[in-house]
């Protein structure tokens, strides 16, 4: 398969996507992406820095590289925005904290731990299309390593539905685990400026409002600015990959959080710039917006269908009739998850427990 606009490699060169905006690719190493975009909203002191990437030396040399090339000064960077709590998005911004006094924006419920700390960043479907990090077991051996004591709950116990929680990958735990062993509060950055729906940031000389976008994580912001025409995305809306929807969550019913923020998306008008996370910019947001709830209609659609064959049937059972084999296991079981419990809020699906196993009928 060809590779993804998303799965591509970060290149270095820095360029102006809309007026007042860079794009600076950083390298990421995460299942079923190659890249994420921290965007730099300049103004008259300095820059704003939108998602400056995953936290490590890799990364911020990568930043400073581009900065550079910006003719941006570290000192200047003054604000830092996390669209939401995943690591490739906040994991830069402490060192901005300490290094230039950088204020940082992020929702007000800017979590990290569980449940975000589980889930990945794309769709179960997208994992298997890219070669797994050299040192990642193969699937189905057991895990290489002890647990350290005391640490890392968000992967132990059993899920919702009964089956083994989603781990990411060996390499990814393993930094994760020594970030937070150095503490956790050098990872994991405290928001100065929380923001919530409705807000107003002047950034690169101009005035952006902020949409609370809950789906792929409850604290998933965009930033829009009705001026110009640009959309700042995070994962929210992403050109051609769906973000990983969790069952495990604290909202009853993610898909329909989702669903809602779409749909608040795609009323906004006059947008000639969306920028994602990850990809390239592109213009019909719209489109893109719907693109994506069809998609999970569909998805809908196939599980009543695998339920009227199966008839009840674990999530496991289901999950591995509406994913390919490479996508089997704890990630499409979580999203697979999501989408019954969505059925069965509905009133179109209903489960029962059988031991540890939750049933489901959405015939
Ligand atoms: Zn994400
Ligand atoms: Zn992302």
């Amino acid at each position: 398969m060809a590779k993804r606009q998303e799965q591509e490699e970060a290149r270095s060169e820095v360029t102006e996507v809309a007026p007042g905006v860079l794009r600076m690719q950083l390298p990421i190493q995460m299942p079923g992406l190659g890249h994420v975009n921290c965007y730099a909203l300049v103004d008259g002191e300095g820059a704003a820095l939108v998602d400056p990437g995953l936290p490590g030396t890799a990364s911020w040399r990568a930043l400073q590289d581009r900065l550079k090339q910006a003719g941006i000064r570290l000192k200047h960077v003054h604000t830092v925005v996390v669209t939401h709590s995943h690591p490739d998005h906040f994991g830069g911004a402490s060192r901005f904290v300490r290094e230039s006094g950088a204020r940082v924006i992020g929702h007000r419920n800017f979590r990290f731990g569980l449940p975000a700390a589980t889930t990945p960043e794309v769709s179960a479907e997208h994992l298997g299309e890219k070669p797994p990090a050299e040192s990642e077991p193969p699937a189905g051996s057991p895990a290489p390593e002890k647990r350290p004591s005391g640490g890392f709950g968000p992967w132990t116990g059993p899920t919702p539905w009964g089956g083994s929680r989603p781990r990411p990958p060996f390499k990814q735990r393993v930094r994760w685990r020594m970030m937070r062993a150095f503490g956790s509060s050098d990872f994991v950055p405290e928001i100065s400026d929380p923001v919530e729906n409705g807000n107003v940031l002047r950034l690169a000389r101009r005035d952006w409002f902020v949409l609370h976008t809950p789906g792929h994580t409850e604290d998933h912001i965009c930033l829009h600015d009705p001026e110009l025409g640009v959309f700042l995305g995070g994962d929210h809306v992403l050109p051609s990959i769906t973000p990983h929807i969790s069952g495990i969550s604290s909202s009853r019913d993610p898909l329909a959080s989702f669903f809602y923020s779409l749909d608040r998306v795609a009323e906004i008008n006059g947008i000639k710039h969306a920028l994602p996370a990850h990809g390239h910019p592109f213009s019909d947001l719209r489109a893109r917006t719907e693109a994506i709830k069809r998609h999970h209609y569909e998805r809908l659609d196939k599980i009543r269908a695998i339920s009227r064959e199966l008839g009840p049937a674990s999530v496991e059972d289901i999950s591995k009739k509406l994913f390919q084999p490479r996508s089997w296991g704890a990630m499409a079981e979580s999203e697979t998850y999501a989408h019954l419990e969505h059925l069965r809020l509905a009133g179109q699906a209903e489960s029962h427990r059988e031991g540890e196993k939750l049933i489901y009928s959405a015939g």
